[in-house]
């Protein structure tokens, strides 16, 4: 069919005949922008906005009310809303992935000549931001055992200390801190303290009723809960940390996309029993693998004689369904067998969502203050919502595998 664009536009043309306006300007004025919401519905409305409009001329430099779409939708507002609620903190920063959440706070905090003590069993990308950019930026970091008690620690302080960084139950490894005493030692200090809470994710845990300055978490994690987002936050009851993460976040446009807050937002509302249920297989999982005789240990702070189990009942809650499993001493070979036998159980990266996982994880740990003494391979799992007798059965035809 051939037909010129100009009797083709003059048909569209027609559309309206009391519009004087043209076909271009017409499109680009559709829609009820600004008009009040036409329904009201359970969740926020999703808006999708960099740019603000203002009501009037004077409003253009007001102080007082959001000028662009940073962070600043109805959405973002409900997912701070929200996670005030579960940090039980005054202010809240959105970050894009946890990393994120991570590096910003320690960026908004720390400045060169500062030094940051961080536990050797933090997230290995955290490490990886504290050797490469830090160290680059002139802060120095120093490592400390994930068994030190909060004397050791203080005791590596000096003048330049800054902050100490902390993640309990640890990465790949479920060492625990005991975070009040070190949160108590180090405010006494004048020194910050941030934590990685992603394991706990403000439920079973909550570092702010501990004084603690920064309370980091991955919301890619249990949050968000379904393997599809990342977006991470820093909360804080401190006034002056808070308006550091702030200026921060306009300062590097760390700006949270408002479809991703609304999946944050969307799985903060079943965290809890989600959680619970995570937690609960986790243990029995847990508990049936610790009895298996291709298992020599589990590491799962829940676990009653894990080392960490008297502050991890101090202190928490609950728990969450990542653990860890060292193995009968076996080659990577055997390893992989077992990984390769498992059908409930994806091999990845990542946790917190509702499929098992399970990864093998000596290439990826690394330790400044000695090596690990674990007699054979570490195993992770991440124990998601199917039915734990089901992933228990799945675990066996593995390590049946194994020889
Ligand atoms: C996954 C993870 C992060 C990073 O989260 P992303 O959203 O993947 O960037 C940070 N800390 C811990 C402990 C994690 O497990």
């Amino acid at each position: 069919m051939h037909r010129s664009g100009a009797s083709s536009e003059r048909a569209v043309e027609m559309v309206s005949k009391d519009d004087p306006r043209r076909i271009a300007t017409r499109l680009i004025r559709a829609g009820p922008s600004g008009a009040p919401m036409r329904t009201r519905t359970v969740a926020p409305p999703l808006q999708r906005g960099s740019t603000v409009l203002m009501p009037d001329a004077s409003s253009l430099y007001a102080a007082d009310q959001p000028t662009y779409g940073m962070n600043a939708h109805a959405v973002h507002e409900a997912l701070v809303d929200g996670l005030k609620t579960l940090e039980r903190a005054a202010y809240v920063e959105l970050f894009t992935s946890g990393l994120s959440a991570v590096t910003g706070a320690l960026s908004a905090v720390v400045s060169a000549g500062d030094e940051v003590l961080v536990v050797d069993s933090v997230y290995g990308p955290t490490r990886r931001f504290c050797d490469g950019y830090l160290n680059r930026m002139a802060v120095s970091v120093r490592y400390f055992s994930p068994t030190a008690t909060a004397e050791d620690i203080i005791a590596l302080a000096g003048p330049a200390t800054r902050l100490i960084f902390l993640e309990s139950p640890g990465s790949q490894t479920f060492e625990m801190l005991d975070v009040p005493a070190i949160s108590r030692a180090a405010q006494a200090r004048g020194i910050l303290t941030a934590v990685d809470n992603t394991w706990a994710s403000g439920l079973l845990f909550r570092p702010t009723d501990h004084g603690v300055s920064l309370s980091i978490q991955a919301l890619t994690k249990y949050v968000c809960g379904h393997s599809d987002v990342f977006l991470g936050s820093v909360a804080t009851n401190d006034a002056e940390v808070a308006e550091k993460l702030a200026t921060f976040v306009k300062d590097t446009g760390a700006s949270v996309s408002p479809d991703d807050a609304f999946q944050g937002l969307r799985g903060l509302r079943t965290l809890e029993v989600r959680l619970k249920r995570h937690g609960e297989s986790g243990l029995a999982v847990a508990d049936w693998l610790a009895r298996q005789p291709e298992v020599q240990r589990v590491l799962h702070p829940a676990l009653p004689g894990d080392p960490g189990h008297l502050i991890w009942r101090r202190d928490f809650t609950g728990a969450a369904g990542l653990f860890g499993a060292v193995l009968r001493p076996e080659g990577r070979s055997a390893v992989e067998a077992f990984l390769n036998t498992l059908e409930l159980f994806g091999l990845g990266f990542s946790w917190g969502g509702f499929e098992s996982l399970a990864t093998h994880c000596d290439p990826q740990i690394k330790r400044s203050c000695g090596p690990l003494a674990f007699e054979g391979p570490l195993i992770r799992l991440n124990i998601g919502l199917e039915d734990p007798q089901d992933l228990i059965a799945d675990l066996r035809r593995g390590l049946d595998a194994l020889s």
